[in-house]
């Protein structure tokens, strides 16, 4: 691990990339059935066991004969011989001048490769129907066998963090189960000695230990993750280096929040740099400044884990956990990295801003005739939580943007995405 000078600033995107550096994604996988696959990471690459359609097949209601029979001037006149229905095959021949009754997904009859959609005939008078010129074309609706997907063909890449389209593109190959990467474990606990936990009364100068429930809150969203809650733990090198080695023994990583900025560092850094690597950050963003990362081992059993401590502030332990945490989890997972999704929205007001850091600003966004608009939640304080529960997104300031004005665009990270 690269060591920082003291005082050292760095951007955003240097710390993500040391961060990267780091990580080995877990090796383990266990066998699950596909409804248990959702919002897990796949292990292993499907390859298509089956053609998808099997067979060719009507991609609409209508009537199925060959190309060939339609006349290229005049009205095409054709033979209804027979019905040919989803799940029930139309066994004889069509020739030249015929046709067959067809419902969409009707395996195509031998001899036609042609569906004319049932609202463009006449309806069938003394058992034939009729079109004009330009009503269709040779190969019109019709899916072909191995259209969706070949047998032998990659349909899901390892890596996947699995969504309800590729259930059921499982269940329409006919996979029952599907290896998954075991679930990451992730231990997070507080600390600070001002930090009271719900239940305990609020003492002069206390506040309420909320980091732990948005931390949970985040975790639980990631569904390949198994969130391991481990209290508060009070501001003394004894009590960080015993919840420390507890979370090495259990967790793949260990969250902290709180206890890494400057003044309080200097024992929490000695309790970590004691059990492990450890660099202190200075990160040019805002809020989210102070930042410790690295990895620490309990002596006792010689496990380890990756460290993240979080900075104490309520809104800068969540936006340092989109920043960084989030793509680290994913990477450890096994899973694909995936860029956030984001929108551009015009700004309602201006925002004022330094060249030279990120910055992370707390909107709730609404839809007019031009797009998206994005509003800033009031104060933005890093510990005002309330900034980011009214807030839709995160309104994401470039480290080299300057101040913006008013109608301008910029860069939001919606909460909220299609489920
Ligand atoms: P620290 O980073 O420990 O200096 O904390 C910065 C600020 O965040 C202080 O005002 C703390 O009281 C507050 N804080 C730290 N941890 C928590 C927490 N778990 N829940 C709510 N506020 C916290
Ligand atoms: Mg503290």
């Amino acid at each position: 691990m690269s060591t920082q000078e003291p005082n050292q600033f760095q951007t955003v995107d240097e710390a993500k990339a040391a961060i990267a550096r780091q990580l080995q994604p877990v090796s383990e996988h266990r066998c699950v059935a596909i409804r248990d696959a959702l919002n897990q990471v796949l292990a292993e690459p499907i390859l298509s066991p089956i053609d998808v359609p099997s067979h060719d097949n009507s991609a609409m209601d209508g009537y199925a004969f060959s190309g060939s029979s339609i006349e290229p001037a005049g009205l095409t006149k054709l033979q209804v011989v027979g019905t040919a229905l989803a799940g029930n095959k139309f066994t004889g021949s069509v020739g030249t001048g015929q046709c067959v009754r067809i419902m969409t997904g009707a395996v195509m009859p031998n001899g036609c490769d042609t569906v004319v959609v049932q609202e463009n005939v006449s309806s069938p008078e003394n058992g034939f129907i009729q079109f004009a010129p330009g009503a269709v074309s040779a190969g019109d609706n019709r899916r072909l066998k191995g259209e969706d997907l070949t047998q032998g063909k990659p349909a899901l890449p390892a890596g996947k963090v699995i969504r309800p389209a590729d259930l059921g593109l499982l269940a329409s190959l006919g996979v029952p189960e599907v290896k998954v990467k075991r679930t990451l474990r992730v231990a997070f606990f507080s600390t600070g000695d001002e930090l009271r936990s719900l239940g305990q009364p609020l003492d002069e100068g206390c506040v309420y230990d909320s980091n732990r429930y948005t931390l949970y809150g985040m975790l639980r969203r990631l569904e390949f993750v198994e969130p391991i809650d481990m209290g508060v733990v009070h501001d003394s090198p004894e009590a960080l280096e015993k919840a420390m080695c507890e979370a090495a023994s259990q967790a793949d990583v260990i969250l902290t929040s709180g206890g890494v900025s400057v003044g309080e560092a200097d024992f929490t850094k000695t309790v970590m740099q004691k059990l492990g690597a450890v660099n202190f950050w200075k990160i040019a963003m805002r809020p989210g400044r102070p930042m410790a990362f690295g990895q620490i081992t309990n002596p006792a059993d010689g496990r380890s884990a990756v460290l993240f401590g979080l900075p104490g502030n309520p809104v800068a332990v969540m936006v340092t956990f989109y920043a960084f945490v989030r793509d680290a989890l994913h990477h450890l997972a096994g899973a694909q990295p995936r860029p956030l999704p984001t929108v551009t929205a015009r700004l309602a007001q201006g925002v004022r801003k330094k060249a030279g850091r990120t910055e992370y600003q707390r909107v709730w966004l609404e839809r007019d005739a031009q797009g998206w608009v994005a509003h800033l939640t009031g104060a933005q304080g890093s510990g005002v939580l309330r900034s980011m529960s009214e807030a839709d997104g995160l309104l994401v300031l470039h480290h080299e943007q300057g101040s913006l004005n008013a109608g301008d665009l910029g860069e939001v990270w919606p909460f909220e995405g299609l489920i």
